[in-house]
């Protein structure tokens, strides 16, 4: 077993050397190879590591590790360091059971790919996506499952800079089911005040943006409201609730 390792050790040592030698660049790729395949320590206090947690693993995160750990992937997502996964192994290592850390409620939108963001992989996190991310009825429910059922510990309702469902809604568009889904955005238009009328428009990016944030604020309030099973959670520090704002021009995330 000594022999393997020490073997192992020698590959990967080669790995690094080629890696520098060729590129004359960083030895980014290398030191990841070195995350994956040695450390084992850092690892478990960073976990920039390229294996999916053991249900002890997360449960013995608290909300706060969980937040820290959202907010280091943002840093590594903005910096172009993403950490580098064997998914084949992820695959593998999933395939009977689940325990992802936290569940995000985004919006559809294309430029805001939630795993990337934070540098999550696969098992990771659950996902829940609607344009002007709400949480209609049915999204309680997955919000539900997701921390009182398969143990997640944070929940994060994830807005962003120029959302078109918001910027619909504010236009007051009406369209097939659209009408429907922006209705649930009107709300946080009516909570937005402090600007003057002709102020309350989609050219006004500042105006936009509040309107946003609120949105985001006015989701988790009917969290709050209209599911005991979360709020009890949240009150008895099983979970946390936060929301966040993505800003498609620079890729951070801001906690509301
Ligand atoms: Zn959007």
């Amino acid at each position: 077993m000594k022999k393997l390792n020490f073997f192992t050790y020698l590959i990967i040592t080669a790995l690094l050397f080629t890696s520098c030698g060729e590129t004359g660049e960083s030895n980014e790729p290398g030191e990841k190879i070195q995350n994956t395949e040695v450390t084992t320590e850092t690892d478990q206090q960073d976990q920039q590591v390229d294996r999916v947690l053991t249900q002890e693993e997360r449960n013995a995160l608290t909300p706060d590790d969980v937040v820290a750990e959202f907010r280091k992937g943002n840093t590594r997502f903005i910096q172009d360091s993403l950490t580098l996964r064997d998914r084949q192994n992820r695959i593998t290592q999933t395939s009977e059971a689940q325990n992802p850390k936290g569940m995000v409620l985004s919006c559809i939108d294309s430029r805001v790919p939630v795993e990337e963001i934070f540098d999550q992989g696969l098992g990771d996190l659950f996902i829940g996506r609607i344009a002007g991310n709400f949480a209609d009825t049915e999204m309680l429910g997955s919000m539900e499952y997701a921390t009182k059922v398969a143990g997640s510990k944070v929940l994060v309702v994830l807005g962003h800079k120029n959302c078109g469902a918001v910027k619909s809604a504010i236009e007051k568009v009406e369209l097939g089911n659209i009408t429907a889904l922006l209705n649930h955005i009107e709300p946080a238009i009516e909570m937005t005040d402090g600007f003057p009328e002709d102020q309350r428009n989609i050219k006004n990016e500042e105006y936009v943006n509040a309107v946003i944030k609120n949105n985001v604020r006015h989701t988790i309030e009917e969290m709050r409201e209209k599911s005991p099973i979360i709020s009890e959670m949240e009150s008895s520090g099983d979970i946390k609730i936060l929301g966040a704002f993505y800003d498609v021009s620079n890729g951070t995330v801001e906690f509301l």
